[in-house]
């Protein structure tokens, strides 16, 4: 495993890779990415196996251009207009598989269904067109524990490398895709991100927010506990008790800071890299986190923060 700066020649590299059936992280705007040939069941098999992810917790599938969905699922007009407003960027769409979908079944989970995004960053713009094939990439971390945000994370993340860590630096939005369910006739958020429920409304008209059964869940960022630091992590906390690393956003400062202004875009960029930061059994005995508004990308903060402080014995 390298990690290694982005050029064409890279590019080339990992695109080779990535055909040949390996793993290559990458960046996205979001988090960063765990990429495999969404249609070779050996690279499927090896994301999850690198993850510890559970088999019934399916992949994204990103791809380089909209029109690379026609072969995968079943598009209607909401799809289009939300595509046309949102990609590329962190919008996750389900739809149904297409009959003759080639994208894994190990992608899907076992669900007629298959998650798909554009996602915006440069370099897996680049690296998608150069594969020329989909890519499955979930975050490049062990399930159920913090995503990276930056590429050394990626390195302290996984037990399997992959072959390849592009290091694109920081990511520009740092919390996960918001992901829509459009397999039913009233669509449904099952994950909040930064394209929040009112700028959808706004294209395609009413959501409603999932809550599916905790139990079997459609994405596994809905299990109870996830996004989950090394120390107990306590919310809405206005200082700190002994022993605790207090995370501040606004005016309650902490001796780390999500976002001293109270800029919740900010703090979403920061949110994973500080809690990486304050999850050190050394200097700290556990994590308490100041209050973020639930509002626009504050509740897709807040979701993160709740399953990062969720009980440990509910993950999978
Ligand atoms: P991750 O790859 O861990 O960042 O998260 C992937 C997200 O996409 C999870 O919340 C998944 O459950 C969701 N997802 C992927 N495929 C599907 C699908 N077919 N149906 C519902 N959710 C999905
Ligand atoms: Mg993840």
């Amino acid at each position: 495993m390298s990690l290694v700066t982005p050029s064409p020649e890279i590019i080339a590299k990992a695109a080779a890779i990535l055909r040949d059936g390996g793993l290559v992280a990458f960046p996205t705007e979001t988090v960063y990415g765990l990429g495999g040939d969404a249609t070779n069941n050996v690279s499927v098999e090896r994301i999850y196996a690198a993850k510890g992810r559970p088999s019934l917790n399916p992949l994204i599938v990103h791809v380089g251009e909209r029109a690379w969905v026609n072969n995968i699922a079943h598009t209607d007009a909401r799809f289009e207009k939300l595509a046309a407003a949102f990609w590329p960027g962190p919008l996750t769409l389900v739809l149904l598989r297409r009959a003759d979908c080639t994208i894994s079944k190990i992608v899907s989970a076992g669900l007629n269904s298959v998650a798909v995004r554009m996602p915006d960053h440069a370099v897996a713009h680049d690296l998608l067109l150069a594969t020329g094939r989909p890519l499955a990439a979930p975050s490049a971390n062990r399930s159920g524990f913090m995503s990276p945000t930056d590429a050394a994370h990626v390195m302290s993340s996984l037990d399997v490398s992959p072959e390849l860590i592009i290091d694109g630096g920081k990511c520009r939005v740092g919390v996960e895709s918001t992901v829509l369910d459009l397999t039913q006739s009233t669509a449904a958020i099952l994950r909040p991100g930064s394209v929040t429920r009112e700028q959808i409304e706004a294209i395609i008209g009413p959501v409603t927010v999932g809550a599916d059964d905790p139990e079997a869940p459609k994405a596994p960022g809905q299990l109870a506990s996830h996004y989950a630091p090394g120390l107990s992590v306590r919310l809405n906390a206005s200082e700190a008790r002994p022993g605790e690393a207090l995370i501040g956003f606004g005016p309650v400062a902490g001796v780390l800071n999500l976002s001293k202004t109270g800029d919740l875009a900010e703090a979403a960029a920061n949110l994973f890299a500080i809690l990486r930061q304050a999850d050190n059994a050394t200097l700290y005995k556990s994590i308490a986190v100041a209050p973020i508004p639930e509002q626009g990308i504050g509740l897709a903060i807040n979701d993160r923060l709740r399953r990062a402080a969720a009980p440990r014995n509910t993950a999978v």
